[in-house]
Order: structure tokens, then C-alpha cells, then sequence
């Protein structure tokens, strides 16, 4: 079957430059770009594709309208990417978790270096150039596309509406939303560890929707009761060092007030218990 192609009502005459970019990460976020098949090939036509090195031998250093950065940054060279890159566009994204967030890399904050350092391949020394952080504490970052991997649709939404103009309003209430309207079972009444409540949402809850709770890719929703959060991941029986690295997985340098909130709950309960 010939799919329909699809069709950008007042689309700008002229192509909007587009960028690409990875610097520290795994590039899922990028494949989620390519693997919106059918629909990112009718949409790449509507866009001027200046630079994605990972798939484009020839790529064009120059003023972009809109540079997507995949990765966060870890390494001296990373901060100079960023740099660069924010100097040559006009409007940034960061793509993922590992920009938003800092995701799964930036872990290594929170344990000593003799836990990771055998796994790495660069020289050691380089550990020491920066801290792995999100993005947006080293430039400007202009809109957010958060997970790991982010949701392909929302990808193409951001390119859908730039075309017509706009930029897209991001998803504000946390993953349990979506869970429940996609009449999911929920997986704190069976004792699992779900984050859902103080993760923003966005995704159509597609980890629940699948069995398995959220880990909180999205990074953490505006307005979280992260106290309740915690109470009530106690009350299921999981310990405070669970608490602390699961939180901490995806969005722990989101999350700077964690180790207070911990204390501060537990010398509330234990006052209680006198
Ligand atoms: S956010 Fe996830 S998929 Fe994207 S680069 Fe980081 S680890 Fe890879
Ligand atoms: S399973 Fe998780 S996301 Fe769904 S309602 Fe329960 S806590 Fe919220
Ligand atoms: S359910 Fe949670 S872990 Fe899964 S994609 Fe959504 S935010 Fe990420």
C-alpha cells in the first residue's frame, strides 16, 4: 500500500537549515529521528538538512534555523561542541535524556571513579575535564524533547510544527495521567517501584503500557510531591538506598535535593515513632 504523504498546510518557502548533532551518548536519540521511516523522509524534504554527521558524509558548518543536540556533555570537546553549536543557531533542542537530564552517563557523579573507570576507553585523564552534565548548564537551550530514547512521534510533532510556525507546548502532567487513561493496572498496588507520579509525561506511558514501571526518562514534572514519592515507596518496602539510585538513574542532577528530602522524611518518621 502507497502510504499518503504528508502534507504541511503554508509550509515557509524557504527550507528551514536543520542540524543534527551528538556529542557524549549512545545515539538512540538520533535513530529515533531515522526511525520514523515513511513520515521523516516526506518531512526531510520540507526542511534544509545542513548537518547530522552520523548518517551525512558532507556536512555544512554554518548558521542553522534549528540545531538538535543528542548527548550530554562530559568531555572538553563536548563543551566546545555545544559552544559552537549555540554561536551558529538560532533556536536549540536538546534531544533525550542524556541532554536534558543527563540520563544514565552522568550516574558517574554520584560513585567513586574507581567504580567506572575500567570501563571506559578514553584515557582517565579526560574524566577529569568536566563533569557529565545536561546541556543546558553549559548553553541556552530553547525547547526540550525529553526520554531515552524520546518518543519518535514528539520528534516529528517539533519539525510538524516548526514548518507551521509554532512551537509545541510540552506535556505538563506526570506519566500517571496517560497510564490511566491508557487503563493500565497500577503498578504501586502490586508493589512494583513506578515513578510515574513525579516523572512528566509525554509518552503515552509506553513502559506501563508494556509491564514494566517507569524509571523517570522524562526527567522529573513540574510540580512533584517527591516527599509523598518517597513515603510511599517505603510503605512498599523498598529501602532508602533503592530509592535513592533509582531516582537517581535518569535525572539525579535533576533531582538536588534528594539526599535532603530522604533525611528530612526519615527523621519526621522516626519523630513520630518516639
Ligand atoms: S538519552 Fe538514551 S537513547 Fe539518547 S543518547 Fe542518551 S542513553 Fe542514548
Ligand atoms: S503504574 Fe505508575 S504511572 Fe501508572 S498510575 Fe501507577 S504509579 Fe502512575
Ligand atoms: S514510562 Fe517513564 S521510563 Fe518509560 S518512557 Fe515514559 S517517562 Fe520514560
Amino acid at each position: 500500500m502507497v502510504k499518503a504523504k504528508t502534507i504541511i498546510k503554508n509550509a515557509p518557502k524557504i527550507k528551514p537549515k536543520v542540524a543534527f548533532y551528538g556529542i557524549t551518548g549512545c545515539a538512540g536519540c538520533l535513530l529515533s529521528v531515522l526511525f520514523n521511516e515513511d513520515e521523516i523522509l516526506d518531512l526531510i524534504e520540507l526542511i534544509d538538512l545542513k548537518a547530522f554527521p552520523f548518517i551525512k558524509e558532507v556536512n555544512v558548518e554554518e548558521k542553522y534555523d534549528y540545531v538538535f543536540i543528542e548527548g550530554l556533555v562530559a568531555s572538553k570537546e563536548d563543551l566546545e561542541e555545544v559552544k559552537r553549536l549555540r554561536e551558529n543557531a538560532t533556536f536549540v533542542v536538546s534531544l533525550g535524556a542524556c541532554a536534558c537530564t543527563g540520563c544514565i552517563p552522568a550516574y558517574r557523579n554520584f560513585t567513586l571513579k574507581e567504580n567506572y573507570e575500567h570501563l571506559l576507553y578514553k584515557k582517565v585523564e579526560d574524566l577529569e575535564d568536566v563533569q557529565p552534565t545536561p546541556v543546558d548548564m553549559h548553553i541556552k537551550v530553547d525547547h526540550y524533547i525529553p526520554g531515552c530514547p524520546p518518543n519518535k512521534k514528539e520528534i516529528l510533532t517539533f519539525i510538524r510544527s516548526v514548518l507551521r510556525g509554532k512551537i509545541p507546548i510540552p506535556y505538563s502532567s506526570p506519566v500517571c495521567v496517560e497510564c490511566r487513561q491508557n487503563g493500565n493496572e497500577c503498578l504501586l498496588d502490586v508493589g512494583k517501584p513506578c515513578l510515574g507520579p513525579i516523572t512528566a509525561g509525554g509518552c503515552n506511558s509506553v513502559c506501563i503500557n508494556g509491564g514494566l514501571e517507569c524509571w523517570g526518562c522524562r526527567g522529573p514534572s513540574k510540580d512533584m510531591n517527591l516527599e509523598l514519592m518517597i513515603k510511599i515507596l517505603r510503605e512498599k518496602g523498598f529501602d532508602d538506598k533503592f530509592i535513592q539510585d533509582r531516582m537517581r538513574t535518569f535525572a539525579g542532577l535533576k533531582l538536588p535535593m534528594l539526599d535532603e528530602v530522604i533525611k528530612h522524611t526519615k527523621e519526621k518518621v522516626g519523630a513520630k515513632n518516639e
